[in-house]
């Protein structure tokens, strides 16, 4: 393990990239660039932006902050030095890490509490709405796509940009940071804008900065000269995709170094039956269905091998923001096998037992999300209970429900 206070890791970079305030309220945007080390393109990115915006004269409504994430990480070029800073973001983990002597601290629990003081400071400084994107690029080649815990305020606003979206990932992940937000109640967009060293990678995450200052209010369309180059550099880069999809599987890997992908998959590629797609203890691992591959490791670090999903169909979305509206999820604590499992009720409690007729799409619908705690309960969390739907109320894109492009 890597002592946080050795003078070898100490870093002068700065976190804050840059921050802009205009002179009238309005809403308050958060960028997270560079949370995994090796993960440059979002840094470069949100520092072209920053230079941009400082040099014009645009009237900017509301704040903007572009923010570092893993600091010394960052200076190694490493995903992250003693453990990944985007899976430690839990309540539980957040107030160990706060309870312990600072000094004996590892450096990405030092980089979460900085970063997390950073955060609570922002949330007091104004009302929003609040929006907070974070930039990511995968080891794999991929089309740009978004990632969002499945509440209406993210799909609404996540299906603004010409890419494609994927629901559910922290099912499948504990701890990463726009979880830990999300349960906050705020709009909150992970974006992975290509593979790590391309410079498409650096363009679509400009371009995706650009787009969500215009979505949310911050820069008036009109001030922004090449907002619909903009758009179509997504558009282009996503090849048209702008479906949801869901996680199905994820391949939890206990030891990368067992685990080999096999050369030349990218994301989002659709694989057939019976196709080898890595090799894990000197074993191939063939699919069993034709499915679609989502984030394939070709790093040595990393804890997930590679997630297959499936395209949700359009009448399931339309079915589950409805069933979502009129709160068809309050009735359910009525039925044999459910309970309220906290007294806020976020969360319910399921007896598989006894309500072995409900199965997991069924509550997905709902916009629960579930966490196994034993062979016969698991718990389902509903996150739009915790959304602060009241926030983002009256922006422009909260009602509407189709796809609008520019
Ligand atoms: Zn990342």
């Amino acid at each position: 393990m890597i002592n946080t206070l050795d003078p070898k890791y100490e870093v002068k970079a700065k976190r804050i990239i840059g921050q802009i305030h205009g002179k009238q309220p309005g809403p308050i945007l958060i960028f997270f660039g560079g949370i995994h080390g090796n993960e440059q393109a979002g840094v470069t990115a949100l520092e072209n932006v920053i230079k941009e915006l400082e040099q014009s004269d645009h009237s900017f409504q509301g704040s903007l902050y572009a923010i570092k994430g893993n600091l010394p990480a960052l200076v190694k070029g490493k995903r992250f030095l003693d453990k990944d800073l985007n899976r430690i973001w839990t309540t539980p983990e957040i107030q160990k890490i706060k309870a312990r002597n600072p000094k004996g601290l590892l450096n990405e629990e030092r980089q979460l509490l900085e970063i997390l003081d950073l955060v609570q400071g922002i949330l007091e400084s104004g009302k929003g709405p609040f929006y907070f994107i974070d930039l990511h690029t995968t080891s794999s080649k991929t089309l740009p796509f978004i990632t969002i815990n499945d509440a209406l305020i993210n799909r609404r606003f996540s299906k603004l940009f010409p890419v494609p979206i994927i629901l559910g990932i922290e099912e499948y992940l504990e701890g990463p940071l726009l979880s830990f937000i999300n349960e906050k109640g705020y709009v909150s967009l992970g974006f992975e804008s290509g593979q790590h060293t391309e410079d498409v990678a650096i363009k679509n995450s400009i371009a995706f900065t650009w787009l969500a200052m215009v979505y949310s209010g911050f820069l008036k369309k009109t001030d922004v000269k090449n907002i619909k180059g903009h758009y179509e550099q997504l558009q282009k880069s996503a090849e048209n995709n702008s479906n949801f999809y869901e996680i199905k599987y994820r391949h939890a890997l206990k030891d990368s170094m067992g685990f080999k992908m096999m050369e030349g998959f990218r994301s989002f590629e659709e694989v057939v039956e019976g196709t080898p797609i890595a090799i894990e203890n000197d074993e191939f691992i063939e699919v069993e269905k034709d499915t679609i591959l989502f984030m394939p490791l070709y790093q040595e670090q990393g804890e997930e091998g590679f997630f297959l999903i499936r395209k949700l169909p359009t009448w399931v979305l339309g079915l589950s923001a409805f069933l979502r509206r009129i709160r068809f999820g309050s009735l359910l604590q009525f039925l044999p096998g459910l309970s309220w499992a906290n007294k806020e009720k976020e969360s319910l409690l399921v007896n598989t037992k006894v309500a072995s007729f409900f199965t997991k799409p069924f509550f997905h619908l709902l916009g629960y999300r579930n966490r196994v705690i034993d062979s016969t309960h698991f718990i389902m969390n509903n996150r739009e209970l915790t959304a602060k739907n009241a926030m983002y109320r009256n922006t422009w894109w909260y009602r509407i429900t189709t796809r609008k492009s520019l």
